[in-house]
Formats: C-alpha cells, sequence, structure tokens
C-alpha cells in the first residue's frame, strides 16, 4: 500500500512535468522531425546530439521546469523515427533510445538502475507529429524503499510475531494466575478438610472393629467405647459447624443481619466464660477495658463473639501455668480495637503469616493434642475482614503474643 502511493506519487509527478513541457513546446515546434533554437529558451541546458554539452550541464542557470534539470530526471526528444535529437539532463543515464509508442516504459542501464519513464507524441503548431517527447527520472530512490520495506517486513514480521506471541503468553499466565493460584488454594481445602474429615472417622470405625471382635464386651467397656464415640464425634460436628460457617461467610462476604454489638459487655462475656478454664489451666485472665464510653460496632453478635471467644481459648492454650492473660479493649479515633494479650510460647516470625490460613498449625502434633483443628484463627479472620475489620499479630518466641482485632467503630 505505502509503495503503491509511492509509485502513484512518481506517476503524477512524471505526468505533471511532461504536460508542462508538452503545453509549452508545442506552440513553438515548426517542422517535424526538427529542434526549433526556440526550445533552448524555454529548456536551458538543452543539449543537441552531436554537441559538446559540457558546459550546458554545468551551467547554474534554473529554468522554472526546474524539477527536470534535477539529478536523477532526463529530458530527452526523439524524432518520429525514434533517433535522438536533443536531450536534457545533468547525469544522462546510459538508456536505450528508440522509437517508443506506449506511453509508460521502465527502462534500466548497464549498471541495473531502473528508471521510469513517460513517452508523449509531439506535434506541430499546425497539428502534424513532430516527433517524441521523453521523461523519465531515476527509480533509485523507489528501489531503496522497496528493499527496505521488503527487509523490514522480513524481519520485522517474524519479530512482531514472536513479540505478540510472548506477550500474550505472558498476558495469559498473569490473567491465569489468580485463577490458578484459587484453584490450589480450593484444592489445598478440600485435602486438609477430608483429611481432617477422615481422622475422627477413622478413629470411630478402629474402635468398633475391636469392640466387635471381643466375644463378651463389659459395660466398662461399652461406655469407654461410646465416650470414645461420642469425643470423635463431636470433633466431627464442631469440624463440619466450622466448614459451614467459613463457606457461609465467603459466599455472603458480609454479615447478616445487622445488629449494634456492645463490644464491652462483649469482652466481660468472654472473660466469664473462660475465667473457670484459666483457673483451672492456673492461668490469670483479666478483662481490661480501657474506654470510658461504651463501644459500639455494627455486626454479627454471634460471630463477633467468636472471634474474641477463639483469640482467649488460644491465648489459655498455648500459655503454660502461671502465665497472664489480658483481654483488652481500646479506642483508636475510629476503631475499636481488642487485644488478647498473653505471656505464652510466642510463634516464630516466619510462622506469624500462616497461621490465619485454614487448617494451618505451627506444630502440628502439640497443635493436635490440643484439640484445635488449625481452623480457629481462619474462621477469625474471615469475621474481622467480614466486618471491613483486621486482625494482626505481634509475638516473640517464649514471651508471648498480642492479637489485635481492629473494627470500625460506630
Ligand atoms: P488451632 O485450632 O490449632 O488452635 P488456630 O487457627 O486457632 O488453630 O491457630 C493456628 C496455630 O497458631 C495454632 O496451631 C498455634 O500453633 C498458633 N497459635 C494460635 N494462637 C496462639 C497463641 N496465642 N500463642 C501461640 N501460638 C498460637
Amino acid at each position: 500500500m505505502l509503495c503503491q502511493a509511492h509509485w502513484n506519487a512518481i506517476h503524477r509527478e512524471l505526468e505533471s512535468l511532461t504536460g508542462t513541457l508538452h503545453d509549452g513546446l508545442e506552440p513553438v515546434l515548426k517542422q517535424p522531425d526538427r529542434m526549433e533554437p526556440a526550445v533552448e529558451q524555454l529548456l536551458p541546458g538543452l543539449c543537441f546530439v552531436a554537441k559538446d554539452c559540457s558546459q550546458h550541464r554545468h551551467s547554474t542557470h534554473r529554468h522554472v521546469l526546474g524539477t527536470a534539470q534535477q539529478e536523477g530526471y532526463y529530458i530527452r526528444f526523439t524524432d518520429r523515427a525514434g533517433n535522438l535529437l536533443a536531450t536534457v539532463g545533468e547525469e544522462l543515464p546510459d538508456l536505450p533510445v528508440r522509437k517508443v509508442t506506449e506511453l509508460w516504459q521502465t527502462l534500466q542501464d548497464p549498471q541495473g538502475h531502473r528508471y521510469h519513464q513517460i513517452s508523449l507524441l509531439l506535434k506541430t503548431s499546425n497539428g502534424n507529429p513532430w516527433g517524441y517527447l521523453q521523461v523519465g527520472r531515476s527509480l533509485q530512490e523507489f528501489d531503496l524503499f522497496l528493499a527496505n520495506t521488503r527487509l523490514a517486513l522480513l524481519l520485522g514480521l517474524p519479530t512482531t510475531l514472536l513479540f505478540v506471541s510472548g506477550a500474550s503468553w505472558w498476558l495469559a499466565g498473569l490473567a491465569m494466575r489468580p485463577v490458578y493460584d484459587s484453584y490450589q488454594k480450593i484444592q489445598q481445602f478440600t485435602a486438609d478438610a477430608a483429611h481432617e474429615l477422615r481422622t475422627p472417622l477413622a478413629v470411630t470405625r478402629a474402635i468398633v472393629e475391636s469392640v466387635l471382635e471381643m466375644e463378651i464386651v463389659s459395660e466398662v467397656e461399652a461406655r469407654k467405647t461410646l465416650r470414645t464415640i461420642q469425643r470423635q464425634n463431636n470433633r466431627l460436628a464442631q469440624l463440619v459447624q466450622d466448614l459451614l460457617l467459613l463457606s457461609r461467610i465467603d459466599v455472603q462476604g458480609k454479615p447478616s443481619p445487622l445488629t449494634r454489638c456492645c463490644l464491652n459487655v462483649l469482652i466481660k462475656d468472654v472473660a466469664d466464660e473462660f475465667e473457670a478454664l484459666a483457673i483451672a489451666a492456673d492461668l490469670t485472665l483479666i478483662p481490661e477495658i480501657r474506654v470510658r464510653e461504651t463501644l459500639w460496632v455494627l455486626g454479627d453478635e454471634e460471630q463477633l463473639y467468636r472471634v474474641v471467644a477463639n483469640l482467649a481459648s488460644n491465648a489459655i492454650q498455648y500459655t503454660p501455668p502461671k502465665g497472664k492473660i489480658t483481654i483488652r479493649l481500646d479506642r483508636n479515633d475510629h476503631h475499636a480495637l481488642i487485644q488478647v494479650q498473653d505471656t505464652g510460647i510466642g510463634i516464630a516470625p516466619q510462622e506469624q503469616k500462616r497461621i490465619f490460613d485454614r487448617f494451618y498449625r505451627v506444630n502440628s502434633d502439640r497443635s493436635r493434642a490440643t484439640g484445635g483443628s488449625g481452623l480457629g484463627l481462619a474462621i477469625a479472620m474471615a469475621i474481622a475482614q467480614s466486618h471491613q475489620g483486621s486482625i494482626q499479630v505481634q509475638s516473640q518466641l517464649g514471651r508471648g503474643s498480642t492479637f489485635v482485632v481492629k473494627l470500625p467503630a460506630e
């Protein structure tokens, strides 16, 4: 398309030049096959055949038809039989001269340079055929353009294709990454959930099978078996309940119904509920309300209770005897801050990011012994986030941990 436009421009240029020459020359041509001196006035630099034209060629005199005297252009006059009569042009190409009847021609000199030429029959002032006017120009510039375009296409096309394929591959990867990540998370979650569900089921089955193999089962043994089954059943029920709660929060995104919850009361209730457990573990549990006014948040009271209860329960589980647990309520600008602080075993820095992952336990064996499934903090975080809040942890190994729940206050 670009080459065609270039070619058309060459045509138009030659056509307009030849047209102007034709109109200017015909009135001064008197006799067929004979060059009139008047033509020389119109075209300075005109060189008659068999004359030395070197002065003309280097003449600085320019005519209105200056284009024809530029480098790469030539004008030739031939008689009706095709014999050269005169020429105009600085470096005349070595091109064959003959009678040409077709309008357009592309010629080639011995060096292989191409020229595009237009030939027009000139008539004398009284309308008889005079001879031919041939105007041509070098195609060197056009050929160079053509070669460069070809090269650009040849190199550019594969490069562009390579670039486009690379970019598409990269973009597709980028777009797929979140999908891939969530797919992996779902897979991990399903595997973990299946694993957690399988454990109590396997325990129950093993116990039932061993009791069934006995010929006589005493009442004591039967009760012991039933209690184990009950414990495993409770564990299963708790796990299923936790999973359902998580999926409900995932689906709903935000709590419903929304009610006004008084955090001062909530903290007191949690402290009351866990006091006995703390005393049994030889721990001191202190509720610390640091706000004078009552702090309200908008949300699901039961879920918010669950957040603080989970943190308090963890604090008790992971704090050795004689330790201290503080449940603190504070306010910071527009946020309510609940801090659950313990003097327990602490969490290593590299684990602190992961403890909120579903089913993640820092020390699997020890945490399992405490009865946790690794869902407690994941549930607490999901609840806090669905209330436009967050949970952060600060902890030092052997020193204790502080979990800070931040919720938008009313
Ligand atoms: P779990 O049901 O096992 O307690 P959580 O999600 O509540 O699961 O906690 C994840 C892990 O984070 C626990 O296994 C425990 O190792 C660690 N963790 C949670 N709270 C504390 C704490 N107060 N002190 C030390 N470690 C804790």
